[in-house]
């Protein structure tokens, strides 16, 4: 069974002007269908403003589907009270771009990683340090940086400490929306391994957005070309690579340097 399945999602935003909304509508995600099976990649690329981080949101259940549904391992969320959605929010969780603006600057990485920790578990005091060390030996991140903060690391360690507050919950779902995009390309396929051996290690189903196909391509076991709100392709990764089929998936190729 697919961990998750989007079914016929649409999200449609009103066009304002001065005066309030004209009638019109953007279809940000249009008529959009695909599936995740549990442990594997699905990798989602577009250009910029094709809805890429609009579906991401409504994965996330932080913006409404006008039509469609969500359904995460068995259950339509968007049936789900707001009081259940709150208790089931660990199961998924997000990777951004910056990890700069996502991390507190004033929570040293302990406090980030133990927050993290105890939406799972309940550790004791004396438990605290020894499962932050845990944590950070995973991402490839030396414990004895524990109580340092976040603007006393590079971009491509406080993106480890971003995926270490992510995988922290267990969760079964990780959305990651462009999070090699700010990093140097010298540190991008460091990044992208380490998602991918975590994810493959713990059983976590990645949704992995990117605008760059060959990024994409690297890890991902299947991938979705959106156009303009709908997937205009969708298949096995080295497919769709190899043999896009698409007049736009072979544009984005094209723009591969
Ligand atoms: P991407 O992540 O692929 O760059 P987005 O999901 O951010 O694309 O945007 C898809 C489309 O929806 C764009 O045309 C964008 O301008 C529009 N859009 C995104 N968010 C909003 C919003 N909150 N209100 C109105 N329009 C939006």
């Amino acid at each position: 069974m697919a961990y998750l399945e989007i079914r016929d999602a649409c999200v449609h935003y009103p066009v304002r002007n001065t005066w309030g909304t004209t009638g019109e509508v953007i279809k940000a995600v249009d008529h959009v269908s695909l599936s995740l099976e549990k442990g594997s990649i699905l990798g989602l690329v577009g250009e910029s403003g094709c809805g890429k981080s609009t579906l991401s949101r409504a994965i996330m259940q932080l913006q409404p589907l006008t039509s469609g549904s969500i359904i995460l391992n068995g259950t339509n969320l968007s049936e789900l009270p707001a009081r259940e959605i709150r208790r089931r929010r660990t199961d998924f969780q997000m990777v951004f771009q910056d990890p700069y603006a996502s991390l507190n600057p004033r929570m040293s990485i302990f406090t980030t990683l133990v927050e993290a920790l105890s939406q799972r578990l309940s550790l004791k005091k004396n438990e605290r340090e020894a499962a932050v060390a845990e944590l950070m030996n995973r991402v490839g991140l030396s414990p004895e940086h524990m109580y340092k903060y976040p603007h006393e690391f590079s971009g491509g360690q406080r993106q480890r400490i971003a995926i270490a507050r992510a995988i922290a919950p267990r969760p079964a779902l990780l959305l990651a929306d462009e999070p090699v995009s700010a990093l140097d390309v010298s540190i991008q396929s460091q990044i992208l391994n380490l998602l991918t051996d975590l994810t493959k290690q713990m059983g976590i189903s990645m949704l992995f957005i990117s605008h760059d196909l060959s990024v994409v391509h690297y890890l991902a076991d299947h991938i979705a070309v959106m156009q303009r709100g709908k997937i205009v392709e969708y298949g096995p990764a080295d497919a769709v690579f190899n043999h896009p089929q698409h007049e736009y998936t072979q544009t984005l190729l094209a723009a591969i340097p």
